[in-house]
């Protein structure tokens, strides 16, 4: 069997296709303004997924990851680029926020195990690669410069305009924030900018042959996808909110240049919520992959949790299944070691849960199932195979380290407050030893302690 996969535009299970024996992968990235929480983790891992699943089918596949760094505008600031409300935020140059969390981002990704894509091109290196495709897209006639100098392109001379989303022209209302308000000279409600006129910004602003201004946020993904995957694209994936306008006007404009379907397969990855609710500032519930180290544990534990759900389920997670993540990792990590040769075998039925549209808690279902049977010979061999694809680490050495002094100093004072029965202090002491990754029982013999 090979891969097939969810398509968002046919609604039914497609197979990855490839051309000219390369599976051609476009997967949008991160808006460079702000640490990626774990949610936005979530979808860039669907695409590692995938393509660890082709490359242990024997595919070769090409990756791309854009990173914005200019025009992508706010929702909650009217009008105002996310970098730009970010860079007045911290009173530092726009170019140098984009560069920190661009940093931050290819750290995150090497914690979770996520392979590095074949490139990762930036929106505003690549403003001559956008214009070119403006100019022939007015030059086609599906685009117009407005009175206000802004280019905007046309959703009515997209005849197929909606096919992802369902949301058809006819359906959509005026009024209907389809992006932020760009309301300016268009001439259709549903009509959105490609290059926006400067007006009084100073900043991040390139010339264009309609004047000074920045790329609105679609075209680059259409400009770098048809650019670096020689104008086809087997596979592009994204969070579920790019479905619509996101993806829909990228869609329109690739299609208007090729003259043909340039995508063949859209695929959308579900909201991770975190303790029921969404992820975002103002629900106060934004967790960083820092926030995970800190509290003592390895950040391949979120890896484990995002893959015992499937990726077109929200899922929810909380600080108690990181935790059970945790020790699940530890617990494996330490077995592997009894079991046999170190060396991974193909197990075909492994690979063919996968390939059934990705389903990951089949496939950890299947090692726990694997786990429990002392009658398979060589259970490392499974495991090492399935870590080609899960990607947890699972040959990794479990290193016990040693206490800190200052962990030696509180296990004794807590021993001599429970000794002295001052319990308020002996639970105060146990926070703190919690606090510091261990895990503290208390038994007829005294306390003892665990790593967690
Ligand atoms: P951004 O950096 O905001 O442009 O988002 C980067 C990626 O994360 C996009 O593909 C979004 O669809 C995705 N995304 C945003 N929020 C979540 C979430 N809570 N869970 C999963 N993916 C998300
Ligand atoms: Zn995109």
């Amino acid at each position: 069997m090979s891969l097939r996969l969810y398509d968002t535009a046919s609604r039914k299970l497609e197979p990855v296709t490839s051309t000219n024996g390369t599976t051609t992968m476009y997967c949008c990235g991160p808006t460079v303004y702000r640490d990626a929480h774990v949610g936005n983790l979530r979808t860039f891992l669907l695409s590692d997924l995938v393509r660890r699943v082709l490359t242990v089918n024997g595919v070769n596949v090409k990756l791309i990851q854009n990173i914005t760094d200019v025009g992508h505008m706010s929702e909650d600031i009217e009008n105002e680029d996310k970098m730009l409300a970010q860079a007045k935020a911290e009173s530092i140059d726009p170019f140098t926020v984009a560069r920190k969390y661009e940093a931050g981002f290819h750290t995150d990704l090497a914690r979770l195990n996520i392979e590095k894509a074949d490139a990762y091109p930036r929106a505003s290196e690549s403003i001559e690669l956008m214009l070119a495709m403006i100019e022939e897209l007015i030059s086609k006639e599906f685009a117009y410069v407005g009175e206000d100098g802004t280019v905007y392109f046309s959703a009515q001379a997209f005849p197929s305009y909606g096919a992802i989303s369902g949301n058809r022209l006819d359906a959509l209302k005026p009024g209907h924030r389809y992006e932020y308000s760009e309301d300016g000279a268009k001439r259709f409600h549903a009509d959105w900018a490609l290059w926006k006129n400067a007006g009084g910004r100073k900043e991040m602003i390139w010339d264009s042959p309609w004047g000074p201004g920045f790329p609105g946020w679609h075209i680059e993904c259409s400009a770098m996808s048809l650019h670096f995957l020689n104008s086809h694209i087997n596979l592009h994936v994204g969070g579920i909110d790019l479905r619509f306008p996101h993806h829909e006007n990228e869609r329109a404009q690739s299609n208007a240049i090729t003259g043909n379907e340039s995508v063949d397969l859209w695929l959308h990855g579900e909201h991770l919520l975190f303790e029921g609710r969404k992820m975002s500032k103002s629900a106060g519930n934004v967790v960083l992959l820092k926030d995970v180290i800190e509290r003592g544990f390895d950040p391949l534990a979120v890896r484990l949790c995002i893959l015992e759900n499937r990726y077109r389920s929200q899922m929810d997670l909380t600080w108690a299944s990181i935790e059970a993540a945790d020790s699940t990792l530890k617990r494996w990590r330490k077995k592997i070691k009894t079991w046999g040769t170190q060396i991974p075998v193909k197990d075909a039925e492994f690979l063919e849960i996968l390939d059934n549209d990705l389903d990951t808690p089949k496939a950890i279902q299947y090692l726990r199932t694997l786990e429990k049977n002392e009658n398979i010979n060589n259970r490392a061999a499974h495991f090492l195979f399935a870590d080609q694809i899960l990607g947890l680490d699972l040959a990794r050495e479990e290193v016990i380290s040693a206490l800190t002094l200052e962990q030696e100093d509180i296990l004794k004072l807590r021993q001599i407050a429970r000794n002295e029965k001052r319990w308020a202090d002996s639970d105060e002491l146990r926070v703190k030893l919690e606090q510091s990754g261990l895990e503290i029982m208390d038994g007829p013999d005294g306390q003892t302690w665990n790593w967690r």
